[in-house]
């Protein structure tokens, strides 16, 4: 028997409180590197702020995130970019006057400058040469082209961002989140507002992710999350319910009374 995976994300009592509200109450669970793990939970039941944590966005109110046995909770967001910490983060990661392929390669070119230590403007500034720089722009366009073929937009490369239709931007967000190269993608919602055309393409992307990116993924979208997760969290009021492989958190009377069994499935 092979060991089992090591834990790449864990949470230990993580809490968010808006003043008196507890939107993230004491969470805890751990992601195994490699692992497709969903988020579910009702509307309200505290996924996004999660997420807010994980990805650095919101501070925690208390507990602790650990990135490879490594605390994490006090980094700034682009620290943990830098970590392998990647998110969609829905609309706004996206330059909407800039092409298809631009948007793509700023975040490469941007990870290419934090491998570094630094910007990419603070690494041209410290005397990277003309030459230099356009080889690592050179590698990063091709690099750009492969993830937009990857997630299916192989022919908008040269479309404003805001010319694309709602799923489209979706895809286009997750190949933004893949140019940093992430170790842990988080995923909010990838599909919602999507076609059910959309959605199957997106969760064939996700399904043919390579190992070494983990997945955090927010989903409503039930038929995906049981087709893609390996693991799921239901989380509920704030509260981590369970932690589990699918089969069983369905089969679970809890989750079913809080979550599974109510009509309000959508977002
Ligand atoms: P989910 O993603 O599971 O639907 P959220 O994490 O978005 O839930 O929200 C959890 C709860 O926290 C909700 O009741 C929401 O209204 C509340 N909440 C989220 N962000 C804030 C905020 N900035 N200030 C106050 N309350 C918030
Ligand atoms: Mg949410």
């Amino acid at each position: 028997m092979t060991d089992p995976a090591p834990d790449l994300l864990e949470l230990r009592g993580v809490s968010k409180h808006f003043g008196s509200f507890r939107a993230v109450d004491e969470v805890g669970f751990t992601v195994r590197a490699g692992a497709r793990h969903a988020v579910i939970g009702p509307n309200g039941a505290g996924k996004s702020t999660l997420f807010g944590l994980v990805s650095g966005t919101l501070a925690a109110t208390a507990g602790s995130l650990l990135l490879d046995g490594r605390d994490v909770t006090r980094l700034p967001v682009h620290r943990r970019v830098g970590l392998g910490i990647a998110a969609t983060f829905q609309h706004s990661s996206l330059f909407l006057p800039e092409t298809v392929l631009e948007n793509v390669l700023l975040a490469a070119l941007r990870r290419a400058g934090a491998g570094a230590g630094a910007g990419v403007e603070a690494a041209a500034g410290a005397g990277l040469g003309g030459r230099r720089k356009a080889g690592a722009r050179a590698a990063a366009t091709a690099r750009a082209r492969t993830l937009l073929e990857r997630v299916g937009l192989p022919t908008r490369h040269d479309v404003p961002a805001a010319e694309l239709s709602h799923g489209e931007r979706r895809q286009l967000e997750v190949a933004v989140a893949l140019a940093t190269e992430p170790r842990l993608l988080l995923l909010d919602e990838p599909a919602a507002g999507m076609s059910p055309a959309e959605t199957e393409r997106l969760t064939r992307l996700i399904a043919a992710l390579p190992d070494d990116v983990t997945v955090l993924l927010i989903e409503h979208d039930l038929d995906m999350v049981f087709e893609l997760a390996d693991t799921v969290t239901v989380m509920h009021l704030g509260h981590h319910l369970t932690t589990g492989p699918p089969d069983e958190v369905r089969a679970s009377a809890e989750v079913q009374s809080a979550y599974l069994g109510t009509t309000e499935v959508s977002s």
